[in-house]
């Protein structure tokens, strides 16, 4: 497959879009901010048949934020799920398509954001964990390609903590799993912030103060070494006793 532009990717895929900028409700919170944010939604787990997420829990697994919002509603049939297998299916078997693709919504977005005069931001693991360093075109990653451009994440990898040492246009906050306890307590104590799931978010917890993860999205903007508290949302399966969720 090659790609030659947007609207040829669309009728070749049958897909209106691979990113989105500020369309969520989370992301829509970045416009008070004067910021736009490009955001990507793969289908976690292995939902394709390919693994996006390999430090995933079972706990996460089953409350992942995919089946939150329109999705939980099942507003649109499976309709948004089936656009994120076909989503992670082009990463996989047409990569060089996908990221063509990828970068010419990145780029159209970024312009759009300065005509308004806003900043803007990239976020390519919103129901996924990949390392940006495996999204390559003519072999440099996105970060290499797109170096002025700022990109920010969640992880559940403990070892990506390691990329922000070589890409200045990169953000990491670690992520409470369930089960990597340890791993969080490690990641604070290397300036690094967590984020954890609870059902009513605490001003303290583990020790460390904790802030309101829900009021943006863009964590740069928040100091290193605090929890991000983020409230528990509703998804399809009713909330039972799980350890990613503090109760
Ligand atoms: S790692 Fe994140 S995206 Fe993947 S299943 Fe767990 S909560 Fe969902």
């Amino acid at each position: 497959m090659n790609y030659i532009n947007k609207a040829q990717a669309k009728k070749l895929t049958g897909l209106s879009f691979l990113g989105s900028v500020s369309a969520t409700t989370k992301h829509q919170k970045s416009i008070k901010y004067n910021e736009l944010t490009y955001s990507l939604y793969l289908a976690p787990a292995k939902m394709s048949g390919y693994e996006v997420c390999p430090k995933r829990s079972k706990e996460c697994t089953s409350l992942c934020l995919n089946h939150s919002g329109m999705n939980r509603m099942n507003m649109k049939g499976d309709m948004i799920n089936q656009s994120r297998i076909k989503k992670t299916k082009l990463f996989f078997e047409h990569h060089e398509f996908f990221m063509n693709w990828l970068i010419d919504e990145i780029k159209s977005a970024k312009v759009k954001a300065d005509k308004l005069g806003y900043k803007f931001s990239v976020r390519l693991n919103n129901t996924s964990d990949l390392s940006p360093e495996s999204f390559i075109l003519d072999g440099k990653n996105i970060l290499q390609l797109l170096p002025k451009t700022k990109f920010y994440d969640y992880t559940k990898v403990y070892d990506r903590i390691e990329l922000l040492k070589k890409y200045k246009n990169y953000d990491l906050t670690y992520s409470f799993s369930g089960n990597n306890f340890q791993d969080c307590i490690s990641a604070l104590n290397n300036k690094m912030r967590v984020a954890v799931v609870f059902k009513k978010v605490p001003t303290n917890f583990w020790g460390y103060k904790v802030i309101d993860g829900d009021a943006y999205d863009m964590r740069y903007y928040d100091k290193k070494n605090v929890i991000v508290g983020l409230k528990y949302k509703n998804v399809r399966k009713k909330l039972t006793k799980n350890s990613f969720v503090i109760e």
